[in-house]
């Protein structure tokens, strides 16, 4: 009866990418039927579930979608809003989020006054309308990121202005957010899964980025330069504001949230993603559990397990042409390799691999 009751059910997964092809992989590997509304025309996961190309905004193949699913779940928070309330009036029974909260998590304003307000730091920021508050804001707080507030991910749509002649001659018509530049010593996430009440946080990564975009996780933090002791109160912290942001959401599943590490110990918040995460991509090989499955867990009302280290290591991304380098690493038993079955672009995330120290 647990059976028939559980496992012959539907995910639904809104978005297409690497992330829902590990999604649709965990989950089926629980017996779930997996569909995905992509508006990829081909989507890097079709081989893994049922999938429906389309529109978010087209309503009518979204309700058509909802229809055939139980649970409803996300792979990118870049869905229109408008797409997100439609199905919340509709099938919010199915639903393991709120999609305020993915609103907040769309646009960077949102999110650090969001962070704020539930008592967590982050960088000074201010909203920007034109280039003469981009002037005043460098001339008061020096060297300074213009953000697009929305849309923008590995690094997409920032600009570093750490010189006059750095401020851009004029604003295309987006939103923007300037934050100050912060002098962190290294960068963390914390992975975690939420289930009602429930919060099961995954060992916390040191993140490195390259030219924006993630390069490698390690686990766990090494933290050069810090004591046993700072290290366990860095943890402590992280994981507190990670159990205050879950306290604070209408969500489900698995999430995670980005911090600079400052010299004091500090966390400064930096931005959080209301879904699996490729800082996250580790526990796929060094934990008894993946944050893949536990999202799939926390949806579906398994019970999520509590993460555990099994293996040292680091999780270092196959970007662009890194992919032409793969034969360096398939003879090399340590260096567990996942790829997305993508077509190669510069800058495109094709895969990665877990590697056992
Ligand atoms: P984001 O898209 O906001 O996650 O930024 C991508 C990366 O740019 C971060 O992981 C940091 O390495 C760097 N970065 C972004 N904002 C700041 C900031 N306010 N100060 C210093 N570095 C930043």
């Amino acid at each position: 009866m647990f059976f028939e009751e559980k496992f012959s059910k539907t995910i639904g997964i809104l978005g297409g990418g690497q992330l829902a092809q590990m999604l649709a992989r965990s989950g089926k590997k629980l017996g779930f039927n997996i569909e995905i509304f992509s508006e990829e025309i081909d989507p890097c996961s079709k081989n893994d579930a049922n999938v429906t190309v389309s529109q978010f905004l087209y309503f009518q193949e979204l309700d058509i979608f909802a229809k055939k699913c139980d649970f409803l779940t996300i792979e990118t928070e870049n869905i229109p809003i408008n797409a997100l309330n439609f199905l919340w009036k509709r099938h919010q029974d199915k639903m393991t989020f709120n999609p305020s909260f993915i609103e907040i998590a769309q646009h960077r304003l949102k999110e650090k006054t969001f962070a704020n307000s539930i008592g967590i730091t982050t960088a000074k920021f201010q909203k920007i309308e034109t280039i003469a508050e981009i002037v005043e804001f460098f001339h008061q707080n020096g060297e300074c990121i213009l953000k697009t507030s929305t849309q923008g991910y590995d690094g997409k749509g920032q600009f570093r202005i750490s010189k006059i002649t750095d401020i851009p001659q004029k604003l295309e018509c987006v939103e923007y957010i300037i934050e100050k530049l912060v002098p962190f010593e290294f960068e963390i996430s914390t992975i975690a899964t939420k289930q009602g009440s429930e919060l099961q946080i995954f060992p916390i990564p040191q993140n490195i980025h390259k030219n924006g975009i993630l390069h490698t996780s390690q686990v766990p933090m090494v933290c050069e330069n810090f004591t046993e002791n700072q290290i366990t109160q860095i943890q402590k912290t992280a994981n507190n504001y990670a159990t205050t942001v879950a306290q604070n959401i209408n969500y489900n599943g698995t999430f995670a949230i980005e911090f600079f590490v400052l010299q004091s110990g500090d966390l400064i918040f930096n931005e959080m993603a209301p879904r699996v995460h490729n800082s996250g991509h580790f526990s796929q090989n060094l934990c008894n559990v993946c944050q893949f499955e536990n999202h799939i867990r926390a949806i579906t009302g398994l019970k999520v397990l509590q993460p555990a280290l099994l293996f040292q290591g680091t999780m270092l991304n196959i970007i662009g042409n890194d992919i032409k380098q793969l034969h360096n690493f398939l003879d090399k038993p340590n260096h567990l390799i996942h790829l997305y079955g993508k077509s190669l672009k510069i800058g495109r995330k094709m895969g990665h691999i877990n590697i056992i120290e």
